[in-house]
């Protein structure tokens, strides 16, 4: 009997028949995230329900020293929740997916770690005066899970310019080390603790540890989170943006954007979409409005909430005075006039609005999404330019697509800049699009020195091939990695980690 003959037959002792598979069509279906350029199949696929099933599998794969892959709902586009060349087992979380404890008094939810954002934010808003999480996950929210979020440090699925990124509202974690054993971080660390309340535990930031780790350092299980009432009033609206002689857009932009930020205003959301990615939108049919709206420029919306009328207004008179000294266009305040910002909060704008770009089965996806100062976005635009024109003959070559880039605002003082290349799919072009891909990667990296936060196989790789980690930090990370998981069987070869030792 083989190794992995015997740990699946161990593994079936677990979970039981039903929730676990070595089927071809099975693991094959869990070969790829979104992108369709990276591609591992594991050899086992299995479905725990709870924390010590967890627990066992992971203490059975260091008994086998087989490698596990956590994954959520699969929805990263950087080969994260796949193994990293052909073998291992893919650990899907999304059957741990309650609501285990809604902590009114101290407003904290405690859940199982595979809820969607969406579906945790639709049965918060039923609890009690109606509550949401803030920061309420990425785009792919709808489908997205808590436990990738964290695991990505993700943002851009509503309220990133109030409430940061989602790791921000974290406030303990259950984790499940790479050896089994399991811990609770944060002030349930504390015995005579009764429950979550604050991020910090006994000692340093441990739950830092485990958020925007990639899924390196352990399987999240459990994760509690800060809860906020659900706004009474919110307000948006959308403006136009055209270069004048002496500015371009994205100067313009950044330029108000950057004001809106140093003043602190309650600034829930704001979204810069350049020209090229209105056009999409047109195109692709989700922003018809823009097209009666007679929109030619680039688009910038903002979001607000409040608790009352009053300082509702008083936030909107602040915000829009800013931009009618910026000189930009204002739209009509319906989504038909081309109110972005009211589709975006109103209508689960938040959770569609990536869907332009990195959903269906024609492009393959390769995003390079980042975080960096706000100032940098102009920059940002001319090294993206550049480099697609000086590329645009090899991208012409495996049959072209299409790039784009938005950026938004990240509190306190930061933009994410989301966006990459869809090239056309085409399987034997994926040699030729990985390299393009990292290309890509490393020239942003190396001009801009922005901050990656999903990182899965490609980004992982090209932050250690481009130098873009010092020897002494990633050093630091070999130390941790080596201690949390000394058969590097968990996530091995992201960073090149747990190949290395
Ligand atoms: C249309 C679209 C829009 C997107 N928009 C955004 C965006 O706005 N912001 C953003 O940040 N990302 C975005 N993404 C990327 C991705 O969907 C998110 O990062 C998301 O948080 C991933 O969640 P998931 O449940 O699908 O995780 P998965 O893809 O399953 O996993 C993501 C990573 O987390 C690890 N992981 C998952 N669960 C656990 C766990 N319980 N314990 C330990 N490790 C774990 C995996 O190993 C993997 O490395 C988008 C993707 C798409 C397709």
């Amino acid at each position: 009997m083989t190794e992995i003959q015997k740990i699946y037959e161990k593994i079936e002792d677990i979970v039981g028949t039903k929730f676990v598979s070595d089927s071809i069509p099975i693991c094959y279906s869990y070969s790829m995230n979104c992108d369709l350029v990276l591609q591992g199949i594991p050899e086992i696929v299995v479905r725990p329900g709870n924390s010590n099933e967890v627990s066992e599998i992971l203490k059975a794969a260091n008994r086998y020293r087989i490698r596990i892959i956590p994954r959520g709902n699969g929805a990263d586009l950087t080969g994260g929740a796949k193994p990293i060349g052909d073998g291992g087992i893919v650990l899907d979380l999304t059957r741990m997916n309650k609501i285990l404890d809604v902590d009114e008094k101290n407003r904290i939810v405690t859940v199982e770690i595979g809820i969607s954002w969406s579906e945790l934010c639709e049965e918060l808003s039923n609890v009690g005066i109606g509550y949401y999480t803030g920061s309420t996950g990425p785009a792919s929210g709808f489908s997205a899970t808590i436990g990738g979020g964290l695991s990505n440090n993700s943002v851009g699925g509503g309220g990133a310019a109030k409430y940061g990124n989602v790791t921000e509202q974290c406030v303990g974690l259950e984790v499940v080390l790479p050896t089994g054993e399991i811990i609770y971080t944060g002030a349930k660390a504390n015995s005579f603790c009764d429950k979550p309340f604050t991020r910090f535990g006994l000692g340093a930031d441990y739950t830092g540890l485990f958020l925007g780790d990639i899924g390196i350092h352990g399987v999240k299980t459990k994760a509690s989170l800060n809860l906020y009432p659900l706004p009474e009033y919110a307000a948006y609206s959308t403006y136009e943006i055209k270069k004048t002689p002496e500015m371009s857009e994205s100067e313009r932009a950044a330029k108000l954007m950057m004001e809106w930020q140093h003043k602190n205003l309650a600034l829930y959301d704001f979204y810069y979409y350049p020209r090229s990615f209105v056009s999409q939108l047109k195109m692709r049919k989700m922003a018809k409005n823009l097209i009666e709206a007679k929109v030619r420029g680039s688009v910038l919306f903002y979001t607000t909430v409040a608790n009352t009328q009053k300082e509702l207004d008083y936030n909107v008179e602040r915000i829009e005075r800013i931009a009618k000294d910026a000189k930009v266009r204002k739209l009509g305040d319906t989504v038909e006039e081309g109110n972005l910002g009211k589709w975006f909060y109103e209508e689960d704008g938040r959770w569609q609005w990536a869907n332009v770009s990195w959903s269906g089965h024609s492009l393959a996806i390769m995003a390079t999404c980042l975080k960096c100062p706000t100032y940098q976005l102009p920059d940002f635009e001319r090294v993206y330019n550049d480099w697609i024109k000086s590329n645009s003959e090899k991208m012409n070559a495996i049959g072209g697509g299409s790039a784009m880039f938005i950026a938004f605002g990240v509190y306190p003082s930061h933009i994410d800049i989301a966006g990459g290349l869809g090239l056309l799919n085409k399987r034997e072009n994926r040699e030729s699009q990985y390299d393009l891909w990292k290309d890509l990667i490393i020239t942003q990296l190396k001009v801009l020195g922005g901050i990656h936060y999903w990182m899965g196989e490609i980004i992982g790789r090209a932050l250690i091939d481009s130098g873009a980690v010092t020897e002494e930090y990633y050093n630091f990370m070999i130390t941790i990695k080596k201690a949390l998981d000394p058969n590097g069987i968990l996530s091995p070869g992201k960073f090149y980690l747990g190949e290395k030792y």
